[in-house]
């Protein structure tokens, strides 16, 4: 990622513009302190929602046992239901942690992410509608699992792996909530990121992927079901031994660790081939209860105004899909008061629009280190069509997203630090892979981490880059799916 040039507080404005900032400055500012409460309680809830079913922090047993050696081979289908796309990905992993992989890439509409999770005019649920084959084209939406199986469908042909003689094991990272029962089974509990499609909440994705493989003939058999930060964690793994967690800092937020299978005190199956096993904590949900987290008036806009008000209030705080629409709820409500883009009498639609404001603006405006501002000139102008900004106008924009940006980055820290130091780590050390837009194209956002992890850590501060290392977890989605698959052929062997 770019470096971000940071301008710090805005000194020069209207006294009502600078009045108002420094209240924005002390609303979006977390200290070293109040950053320490808030690890403190994700602490506490980590260990709640590994002794309790049902927790806010529901730290979820992934059904991954151990660890990879780095030496698994084969080939193995993978798919990535993420936050913004779709992708089937055929992974060679060769041993000695190297693989290769081929892959496709196909947007997810918002007409299929709030559309039925299942085509209702599909043949075998005519008859149970009482229809006959002439209603079908009545059907005028696609089910988001035909979709899905669609894509697969076409890759196989691509790829000629159509008409193999045993079927191709995949597996599938879907990054949403699912209580696991099994490596290859869950129930989805909540919808994320936007998605909203109706069907789909407390059924096995995998089962409804299988039935809709089978009805193409397809010959896929669905042997993992993958959390992105489990199947992050496993493909950081497989090249570093030394890895303790996974996690995801993009569209969404969430992270995985590897856990003793003592301290899961809510584990009640009985003996498993390893004494440990990784943890989905799905910790967007972390602090919904709002004891710690600093919410603002602005981040409870955007809750009201999402799909699943009150929950994912971490994930809200802290991930690409919400950072620039909290900067454009800050700049609405100086329009309001006739703070920002007022005097120029200027048409103002597009910023009023939700999600208008794309974290990705975010990036490009905390890049900028031009002593006019020109990038953060020509954002407005092409995007969002505001012209004749003045320079402090255009400073106030770029310190929100530093504000806002900057606030991510050392939530993330105490997420981090909070697994630190629950695990135990010493001065050797651990590795934490990291995939997700944020983490790799936001200036800076890894170096606040650090920073807001050295004050959290104090014994690592000085050599706080060596010991907590983290990195990114080159396909993290794709890889860690085929390995998962991979794990679950080992498991199954040696039962
Ligand atoms: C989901 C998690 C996922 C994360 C990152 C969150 O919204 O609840 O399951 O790991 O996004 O994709
Ligand atoms: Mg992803």
């Amino acid at each position: 990622a770019p470096k971000a040039s940071t301008i710090g507080p805005i000194t020069q404005g209207s006294p009502e513009q600078l009045a108002y900032m420094d209240e924005i400055e002390k609303l979006f500012t977390i200290d070293t302190e109040q950053l320490g409460d808030i690890k403190d309680h994700f602490m506490a809830e980590m260990t709640k929602g590994l002794d309790n079913e049902r927790q806010t922090l529901a730290m979820i047993p992934s059904y991954v046992e151990g660890r990879l050696t780095g030496q698994e081979q084969g080939h193995y289908l993978a798919l990535d239901l993420g936050g913004t796309n779709l992708r089937v990905v055929l992974v060679t992993l060769e041993g000695h942690g190297k693989f290769k992989t081929v892959s496709t890439k196909a947007k997810v509409s918002e007409e299929l992410k709030t559309g039925p999770m299942r085509d209702l005019c599909g043949k075998s649920d005519l008859k149970l509608k009482g229809m006959d084959d002439t209603d079908t084209n009545r059907c005028v939406t696609m089910g988001m699992i035909d979709y899905i199986a669609d894509c697969i469908d076409r890759f196989l042909t691509e790829q000629n792996l159509g008409s193999v003689d045993e079927d191709l094991p995949l597996g599938y990272t879907f990054s949403f909530p699912v209580l696991q029962s099994k490596i290859n089974r869950g129930i989805l509990t909540a919808w994320t990121k936007g998605f909203n499609c109706s069907g789909a909440i407390g059924k096995d994705p995998v089962l409804l992927l299988q039935d809709s493989l089978l009805r193409k003939h397809l010959p896929v058999k669905i042997t993992a079901l993958v959390n992105d930060t489990v199947g992050t964690l496993l493909s950081n793994a497989y090249q570093k031994p030394d890895t303790l967690a996974g996690l995801i800092l993009g569209t969404g937020a969430n992270g995985a660790y590897i856990e003793q299978m003592t301290n899961i005190g809510k584990w009640k199956e009985g003996a498993t081939t390893s004494h440990e096993m990784v943890i989905n904590m799905e910790f967007g949900a972390f602090d919904n209860e709002r004891v710690k987290l600093p919410v603002t008036r602005f981040d409870n806009k955007l809750d009201r105004k999402s799909i699943n008000p009150h929950f994912q209030i971490f994930e809200k705080l802290i991930s690409g899909m919400y950072l620039g629409e909290i900067v454009r709820n800050v700049i609405t409500d100086m329009m309001d008061r006739n703070l920002l883009f007022g005097q120029h009498g200027q048409a103002t639609d597009i910023v009023s629009g939700h999600y208008q404001f794309e974290t990705s603006y975010m990036s490009s405006i905390e890049a900028d280190g031009s002593d006019d501002l020109a990038m953060v000139r020509e954002i407005l102008d092409t995007n969002l069509n505001l012209t004749n900004v003045d320079d402090v106008e255009l400073r106030i924009v770029k310190r929100l997203c530093e504000l806002v940006g900057t606030r991510a980055a050392r939530l993330a820290a105490a997420s981090i630090a909070a697994i630190v130091i629950h695990a135990k780590v010493d001065r050797k050390g651990a590795d934490i892979g990291i995939d997700g837009s944020l983490y790799e194209f936001y200036p800076d956002f890894e170096a606040r981490i650090y920073q807001g992890m050295a004050e959290l850590l104090p014994d690592f501060a000085g050599d706080i880059r060596n010991i907590i290392r983290l990195g990114l977890a080159r396909d993290g989605s794709g890889v860690g799916a085929a390995l998962t698959a991979c794990v679950a052929d080992k498991m199954f062997k040696s039962k």
